[in-house]
């Protein structure tokens, strides 16, 4: 039976047997699927990424990837666009790497956020996966890839590596990427369109991205800016700063796009690249929209005599792609908050007990048996505290408690997310 199944297919492609039909099938088949693009919001979840005084990386990288793939679906049905995640919740690198190889992207974009601890320091760059001798590049990849020390085992998930050791950045230069020059010429283009609107170009780069490396199509890394900045984590943070970087990796894609259907003889229609404007424009009215609709339920349910709805948070769920093993460690997790305690009200405080530059891991002797420690990361550094209260007093009985085992712990205090001074926060309180 199989010998002869072999001599029909020997005889078909030797006399050239297949039918149009046939071999049409036979190309359809061997035809890859519609052009991929896998959008990723760096960070998430107990993971906020470089931190600001207004807000966190995380959030902003969300905010863009979303605008971003909802742009790229508007306009290209055929496209199918997948976000690593839709929510805030916590992705490890090679998660966010294997949603790009299960869907067998044709393109990987990464939305980060910058940080320096020189304040001065604004502007743009685009990375590429590589090696460069610039320490500034090698910073930026080992607080990227940072992010490996929150998993408990990642010396196995990441097959040895460290993160924080630059010998381990060896490997990227013994490696060949042959999505390099694609990475590239996309890098470029979003290079391009930043400088065109007047953003400060730090130009294309080349580090040794984990979840660019372990991506198998062209993959670029974007740091839409400075978070440590004030005036750019303003702008990045407003619906100008949003818009416009929006539409400059979007007007990147359509020119990167429209060269991949040229290469690959794919007769396809001119889209248009857009407006940070535009974009803005559409915001607002969206924004209106819902407003006028809010509004409108409000007259209905008044006149239906109903109390008025409770907003409803988005249920923290991943994106259907994402299959996160959200684990976060129990020094990360945001403490309950009890409901006679509005967090955004009343300051809390908290015993700061020491400083590491990369996270450490739940139950090491650094944290000398305490337990339920959080951090709270501002640049590179990673602030570890213990307790929290919105009494002072309570705080500072622990504080002196904790002086036994950390000799240098003090009090910090909060409103909300935000951290303020002591003195601030008793002016609150009192
Ligand atoms: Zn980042």
């Amino acid at each position: 039976m199989k010998k002869s199944l072999f001599y029909i297919l020997v005889f078909a492609l030797f006399s050239g047997a297949l039918t149009a039909q046939q071999k049409a099938s036979v190309q359809k088949a061997a035809a890859k699927k519609n052009y991929t693009v896998v959008i990723d919001a760096g960070h998430g979840g107990h993971d906020p990424g470089a931190l600001g005084k207004l807000t966190q990386e995380k959030t902003l990288n969300l905010e863009v990837a979303t605008r971003l793939s909802q742009l790229i679906q508007l306009n290209y049905p055929d496209v199918k666009v997948v976000l690593t995640r839709k929510t805030d919740v916590f992705l490890t690198l090679q998660q966010r790497a294997d949603i790009v190889n299960r869907n067998q992207a044709d393109l990987f974009i990464c939305i980060h956020t910058n940080s320096a601890e020189n304040r001065s320091v604004t502007g743009t760059e685009t990375f590429v996966l590589g090696v460069d001798k610039m320490q500034s590049n090698l910073d930026v990849a080992m607080r990227e890839n940072a992010v490996m020390l929150l998993e408990d085992d990642y010396k196995t998930n990441y097959e040895g590596f460290d993160p924080s050791s630059v010998d381990s950045y060896i490997m990227f230069e013994l490696m060949q990427d042959q999505y390099f020059d694609k990475s590239l010429n996309f890098a470029t283009l979003v290079q391009q369109e930043f400088t065109s609107i007047g953003r400060s170009d730090r130009g294309v780069r080349q580090a040794g991205f984990w979840v660019l490396h372990k991506s198998a199509c062209p993959s670029v890394l974007v740091e839409m800016g400075f978070i440590s900045n004030a005036n750019e984590e303003k702008y990045l943070a407003s619906e100008k700063g949003k818009s416009e970087i929006t539409s400059s990796i979007y007007n990147a894609f359509v020119t990167h796009k429209a060269a991949y259907d040229k290469r690959n003889g794919i007769v396809s229609r001119t889209v248009e690249k857009v407006t940070a404007k535009q974009l803005e424009q559409k915001a607002d009215s969206a924004a209106q929209e819902k407003l006028s609709v809010k509004a409108e339920q409000k007259k209905t349910d008044a006149k239906k005599g109903v109390e008025p709805k409770q907003e409803t948070k988005p249920a923290d769920k991943p994106a259907a792609e994402a299959k996160p093993a959200d684990k976060p460690a129990a020094e990360t997790k945001p403490a309950e908050k009890s409901a006679d305690k509005p967090a955004a009200v009343l300051p809390v405080y908290r015993v700061q007990i020491f400083t590491t530059t990369a996270p450490v891991k739940p139950g090491d002797a650094t944290f000398k048996g305490l337990k339920n420690c959080k951090y709270t990361k501002v640049g590179k550094f990673y602030k570890y505290t213990y307790g929290e209260d919105t009494d002072y007093q309570t705080i500072a009985d622990i504080q002196s408690e904790l002086r036994a085992k950390f000799k240098d712990c003090f009090i910090v205090a909060f409103l909300g997310d935000k951290q303020i001074t002591v003195k601030e926060a008793r002016e609150i309180t009192k």
